[in-house]
């Protein structure tokens, strides 16, 4: 592989070795029961796909009125939206994930008041972040064999080629669903 794609990955080798290290001395530290444990990553996974909706739809894709914010925007998901093609804005960054994840595990520990469910969540939110990533590169890099994931690439490419102010989830249609922004795929036939 290509050096740069090894140095794209940095985030994922970042957060396997965390998630690992903080899940290892959880599970050594407590006698939680496996389905609660389970079920704290389920809740996690589940909190990811409304960061990623919310992120996109009100960050990502915000109105900026001075050239900072309009800068600030563009760097972070306009530039993927002008080029879908190119890797180097494909995978997010540290410098972008990292204070994300430091407010979501501060926010959860103050909220369930244990570190250890703090991990848990912590975990799922890692797993649904990298679905995230694996089911982008799929829509712009790849044709999936699997009928989901070619739903999933359709719904992505519809937002970015014919309804940017729809189809916001990448990873499933849910949020989109819940919050208005969802149409059928159908409705929409030419986008490959
Ligand atoms: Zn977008
Ligand atoms: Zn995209």
């Amino acid at each position: 592989m290509n050096p740069k794609v090894w140095k794209q990955l940095t985030p994922f080798y970042f957060y396997i070795l965390l998630t690992l290290v903080l899940g290892g001395a959880a599970l050594m530290s407590e006698t939680r029961s496996l389905i609660s444990i389970l079920l704290l990553c389920f809740t996690g996974a589940l909190t990811w796909g409304l960061i990623e909706y919310g992120l996109h739809r009100l960050v990502f894709h915000f109105e900026a009125k001075s050239e900072k914010g309009r800068e600030f925007v563009y760097g972070m998901h306009l530039s993927h939206h002008a080029d879908p093609k190119n890797m180097d804005d494909l995978f997010a960054s540290l410098r972008l994930s990292l204070p994300l994840a430091l407010g979501y595990c501060l926010l959860t520990w103050l909220v369930t008041g244990s570190w250890q469910a703090m991990v848990y969540l912590f975990i799922g939110l890692t797993a649904g972040y990298f679905y995230y990533e694996f089911m982008h590169y799929q829509a712009h890099h790849r044709s999936p064999r699997l009928r989901l994931f070619r739903y999933l690439k359709k719904y992505h490419l519809l937002h970015h080629h014919q309804t940017s102010a729809l189809h916001f989830g990448v990873t499933s249609p849910v949020f989109d669903y819940l919050f208005g922004t969802f149409q059928s795929t159908d409705q929409n036939q030419t986008v490959r």
